[in-house]
Parts: structure tokens; C-alpha cells; sequence
């Protein structure tokens, strides 16, 4: 069950933001941890109820979809998986430390260390990741099932050639950054009304690098990356089904100044086959016998994944009658074996006969 946040604030659902804004208030000084009367977990919740009322946005959702998984609703697809709080906190815009809460900045310092955002080197690290690039693409019916490669190509962000992602311009020198001493952080005192706290935030001068560099790589501007059409081959699973997604780590965009690569997301769409047709681990198809195939028996060719096969028509074959050719399906993509192929038969009675046929027919009864 989604969590009642006007319940948690002592809202009604019709609250100004003022009042949200003022129960907030109240209560995040009743059960401020660092108070005899403070409560971390109440804390918490009350924060994560204010995070999502103070925001018109999120507000909005949360009254349409009664819920605080706010998955699909941010940018990019860091939010798969649902509710993510470092997401969730980390302010937009910013490298991912000055965190914004908006009216509840003056608790800055504590969340830090609730949500593990206590020094800027672990934040840095997720600043500086490439982003997760999502494609779909088309693959045949015959790659989905036994797997292959496929080339693709997409613009993204790689390492620059250039200067091999460190930003700096080939022999020129980094510098421990004369604004933050190298810790790439810079300590605030702050006026709050719990008194003043020292918060930190990102130094603006190297970005949180704790280095400058002293001259930027001419063909990146210092990013150590730059866009680029890149072809890709991937290796599609055998078995893989329509709708599915493969991931494929650090293949997504490039880090910033040599940080960590996203990945990449391929969504598989499957061509279907005229013919051929999958259910889970199986193939199935049809296919069409006479009369005559149907009383005495036969054997035909049928076609399957692997290839033509001779199938055995067994006389006094009904129509309808499936014939299960084992390990002819599809190969389980986490394990072993295959499923099988199905074949319905279908016995096509005949319109028209000659009087010789029609004879032989009325001695069958
Ligand atoms: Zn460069
Ligand atoms: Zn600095």
C-alpha cells in the first residue's frame, strides 16, 4: 500500500502549499534526530511526504496514481527499477550534491548522512557516469530464436580521441584547485533555525574535480567526450523474445572526463514469421493434408526452425490432430534444452470428385 503523505503531514488533501509547507515545518522540528524528541524514521517520512506535496509535479501524480513510485515520470532511464532515493533528492541541474530541498535546505548536513551523500568524492562519481542510452531495434524471426549479431549504429558520447577523455589538452598540466585546496568541496556556514551548521558544497571553480585543468583538450572543451556516430555489433541471445530488452554494460555514453560509461538498453522487436509462429518455447504452425494423406498415412515435408524436415503422417490422421516434433522449438534463454514444435494438421476434404473417386469413397462406409 502507497503511503498516506497528507496523513503523515496532518494535511487535508486540499492543502495550500503554504500549509503543507507550514505542517512540514512543525514537524520536522519535533522530530529533528539531533532532538530529544527526534525521530529518524518519522524524520524520514515526513521529509519523503514533503518531497512529494512541495512539488506541484509530483503532487499532481501522487493524487492521480496514489502512489510515491514516481517511475517514468523523471528523465532518462536512471529511474527504471522505480523509486530511487538518491534520484529522488539529488536536486536537478546540479552535480548531484547541492542537494535541493528546496525549503528544507537547512537540514542539508543531516541528509547527507541519512541518504549516503556525505562527502562529494561519492557524489562526484555518479556526476561524472555517462548517461543509459535506450534503441529498439528489429531483428528476424530466425536471430530470435537461435540468436546472431547485429550491427547498429548510434550517436553517443565517446572518449575523446583527442586527448584519450582526460579533458586536457595533450601535455599540458592539472593543478590542485586553488579554490577548494584539492578536496574539490568547499565548506559553508550556515544560518538555520536549528542554528548554524556547516554544510559543503561542490567547489564551482573545478566542478568538484578537486584538480583544474590548465588548458581544456581544444577538440572536447575539456569534457573528454564528444558525440559521435558509432557503429556497434551486438550479440543477440538465441531464444530472445519480441518486447524484450537487452542490456549491454558501459556501452552507453561515455563519463564525463574519463568517468564511467552508462549502459546500453536494446529493445528487441521481433519480425514475425508467415509461416512460423512462437508460443513461449514453441513453434507452431499448420499444415494442410488430403483426404487420402489423412486415411493412409504419408510422409511430408514440413518446414521448421532448423530447416525442412520429413514428418510422418500417421494413417487415420484426424484433422486437427497435433503431431509434437520434440527439441524442434526454441532454445531456453537461461538454461538448457529447447521447447518443441507443434504441427496441427488440417485434412482438406474435397469439393469435387470424379465418379471413380466418389465410388471408392461410398465403399469406405
Ligand atoms: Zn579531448
Ligand atoms: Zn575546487
Amino acid at each position: 500500500m502507497a503511503k498516506d503523505y497528507y496523513q503523515i503531514l496532518g494535511v487535508p488533501k486540499t492543502a495550500s502549499t503554504e500549509d503543507i509547507k507550514k505542517a512540514f515545518h512543525k514537524l520536522a522540528h519535533q522530530y529533528h534526530p539531533d532532538k530529544a524528541s527526534g525521530n529518524e524514521a518519522k524524520f524520514k517520512e515526513i521529509n519523503e511526504a514533503y518531497q512529494v506535496l512541495s512539488d506541484k509535479n509530483k503532487r499532481a501524480q501522487y493524487d492521480r496514481f496514489g502512489s510515491a513510485d514516481f517511475q517514468g515520470s523523471q528523465a532518462g532511464p536512471d529511474s527504471r527499477g522505480g523509486f530511487d532515493f538518491s534520484q529522488f533528492y539529488r536536486g536537478e541541474g546540479n552535480n548531484g550534491f547541492n542537494i535541493n530541498f528546496g525549503d528544507f535546505g537547512d537540514f542539508g548536513d543531516i541528509f547527507g548522512d541519512l541518504f549516503g551523500f556525505k562527502n562529494t568524492r561519492t557524489n562526484h562519481k555518479t556526476s561524472n557516469q555517462g548517461r543509459d542510452l535506450e534503441i529498439s531495434i528489429k531483428i528476424d524471426f530466425l536471430t530470435s530464436i537461435f540468436g546472431g549479431e547485429q550491427t547498429i549504429t548510434l550517436d553517443k558520447l565517446v572518449p575523446c580521441p583527442s586527448c584519450q577523455g582526460s579533458g586536457s589538452q595533450p601535455g599540458a598540466s592539472y593543478s590542485t584547485c586553488p579554490n577548494c585546496g584539492g578536496r574539490g568541496f568547499i565548506n559553508q556556514v550556515q544560518r538555520t533555525m536549528f542554528g548554524s551548521m556547516n554544510t559543503q558544497t561542490v567547489c564551482p571553480t573545478c566542478e568538484g574535480e578537486g584538480t583544474i585543468i590548465s588548458q581544456p583538450c581544444s577538440k572536447c572543451h575539456g569534457e573528454g567526450r564528444i558525440l559521435e556516430k558509432q557503429s556497434l555489433t551486438i550479440k543477440i541471445p538465441a531464444g530472445v523474445s519480441n518486447g524484450q530488452t537487452i542490456k549491454f554494460t558501459g556501452q552507453g555514453e561515455a563519463g564525463r572526463r574519463s568517468g564511467p560509461s552508462g549502459d546500453l538498453y536494446v529493445k528487441v522487436k521481433v519480425q514475425p514469421h508467415p509461416r512460423l509462429k512462437r508460443e513461449g518455447d514453441d513453434i507452431k504452425s499448420t499444415v494442410n493434408i488430403s483426404f487420402r494423406q489423412a486415411a493412409l498415412g504419408d510422409k511430408i515435408k514440413i518446414e521448421t526452425v532448423d530447416g525442412p524436415v520429413v514428418l510422418k503422417i500417421p494413417p487415420g490422421t484426424q484433422s486437427g490432430q497435433v503431431i509434437i516434433l520434440r527439441g524442434k522449438g526454441v532454445p531456453k534463454l537461461h538454461g538448457y534444452g529447447r521447447g518443441n514444435h507443434l504441427i496441427e494438421v488440417r485434412v482438406i476434404t474435397p469439393t469435387k470428385l470424379t465418379k471413380e473417386q466418389r465410388e471408392a469413397l461410398e465403399k469406405l462406409d
